[in-house]
């Protein structure tokens, strides 16, 4: 209505002129204004100030994972406020929802990772990841210890260690604020990390990278379970217990970076369960609050806790959000949520929805492919020509164009990949049967 539009241009206008956004195309919002204004949402729908009601198909930056409008998560953030919304945590001060969120964590995570250093989101999870790696080895009397090995595709975040550890080239030299230190793998050489060294491309493996710098450089690897930004990369099995043995070989760390795959968005309560591997270091976000505060988390194991915690003075690194009792209360209502409504269970049925589904798509459409699920986080591919990998001519068939046809009829998805070729889709994990068939048949007619 009208009344709608006029605000909604008013909005439009005042974004314009003053609102930055995080990555997104400056020169386009100033031109043409914000792609949507959200008011609302409920579900796995959210809704326009136009009102235009749209299925949220990547719970918004794959977090959202127990919906919109969840007023179990608003009355918990909501009695936090109001009763105590804001503490400080440094110098031992603490904080009730901060100490059971912890307890529930290490209940939760897998083997001894049996505590956690709270943050504010995933890229200061991997920060504190890397100093604390490097903290511990100095504390173990190995300062030299300071590399980090990270993958081809990953992403990691943005702050300026997970900046520069994360493998996707626009991110990775954005400002050209990296930290010396980082080194760089190829993802998934599985025979060569299980020591083969004439598989193809054995130099640009993890094994290969350990055996030039000198393990004794070394503090950690970080890897995603399965990468998401990447391109919805699933590991073959096998390569993450390969990786695991690595850092035992070579005494380093083993960081998983959780921020996508914790809390059930893999059908697993994280992504490492998959395939049973314990990490000595995870970073969590996203998911731990299902979006509805911001916080993140890295565990530890109880090796590096014990270390950590024979240094007698002030550890300086914290963050003025590390704890906010509000969003841990909120993540501890989430997931009770997750536990008690058996979420992970809808996800491992939806999977095979989302499966069938993806199958019809690439039997139907000559330029589906490589169509992959694990959970509910998966991808399909489009190529001029499938078989030789042949793109599209971006002049005749834009990139994009699949996911803006799929935003016109109202389906949020997302293009990753160089070419843009990669379509992702991760909805929100309370998503049912009808409403996966509803996003399929809209894929089907964007196509
Ligand atoms: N790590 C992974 C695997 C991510 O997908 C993301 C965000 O998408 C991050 C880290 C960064 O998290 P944040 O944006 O909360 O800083």
């Amino acid at each position: 209505n009208t009344h709608q539009s006029s605000k909604t241009a008013k909005l439009a206008e005042l974004d314009k002129k003053h609102f930055l956004h995080p990555a997104s195309n400056p020169k386009a919002v100033v031109d043409n204004g914000p792609a949507v204004i959200f008011a609302e949402g409920k579900g796995v729908t959210v809704t326009s100030t136009d009102g235009i009601e749209y299925i949220d198909g990547m719970s918004m930056l794959w977090n959202v994972n127990l919906g919109h409008g969840n007023q179990e998560l608003a009355e918990a953030g909501n009695q936090q406020l109001s009763t105590l919304a804001c503490t400080s945590q440094f110098k031992a001060f603490s904080n009730e929802p901060a100490i059971l969120l912890a307890e529930k964590l290490a209940s939760l995570a897998p083997g001894d990772l049996n505590s956690v250093f709270y943050t504010s989101g995933g890229s200061e999870s991997n920060d504190t990841a890397i100093k604390l790696a490097r903290f511990y080895w100095e504390l173990k009397g190995k300062p030299a210890k300071r590399k980090f090995i990270a993958l081809n595709n990953a992403y990691h975040g943005v702050t300026v260690a997970a900046q520069t550890a994360t493998g996707l080239s626009a991110y990775h030299h954005f400002s050209g604020s990296n930290i010396e230190g980082v080194v760089r793998a190829t993802a998934y050489l599985l025979d060569s990390e299980k020591g083969d060294k004439n598989a193809p491309n054995y130099e640009s493996s993890i094994r290969a990278t350990i055996e030039r710098e000198g393990a004794d450089t070394i503090a950690g690897i970080i890897i995603e379970p399965v990468q998401g930004a990447g391109g919805v990369n699933i590991p073959p099995d096998g390569y993450l217990q390969a990786v695991r043995q690595l850092c035992d070989e070579f005494n380093i760390l083993f960081l998983a970076d959780e921020v996508i795959c914790g809390f059930g968005r893999t059908g697993k309560m994280f992504g490492v369960n998959n395939w049973d591997v314990v990490p000595d270091m995870m970073s969590i976000a996203k998911g731990l609050t299902s979006g509805y505060g911001q916080l993140g988390g890295v565990m530890l194991n109880d090796e590096i806790k014990q270390t950590i915690s024979s240094f007698d003075a002030v550890v300086p690194h914290g963050f003025t959000y590390s704890g906010h009792p509000t969003a841990c209360a909120i993540a501890l209502k989430n997931l009770e949520i997750i536990e008690r409504d058996q979420i992970i269970g809808n996800v491992k049925s939806m999977e095979l929805e989302l499966k069938k589904g993806l199958k019809y798509l690439e039997e139907k459409h000559s330029i589906v492919t490589n169509c992959r699920a694990i959970g509910l986080l998966a991808a399909f591919e489009l190529y001029e020509d499938p078989a030789s990998g042949k793109l599209f001519d971006p002049t005749v068939f834009p990139a994009n164009a699949v996911v803006d046809a799929c935003f016109e009829r109202q389906l949020i998805l997302r293009a990753l990949g160089a070419h843009n070729q990669i379509i992702a889709i991760a909805p929100p994990l309370i998503i049912n049967k009808e409403e996966i068939n509803k996003m399929i048949q809209i894929i089907d007619e964007a196509i």
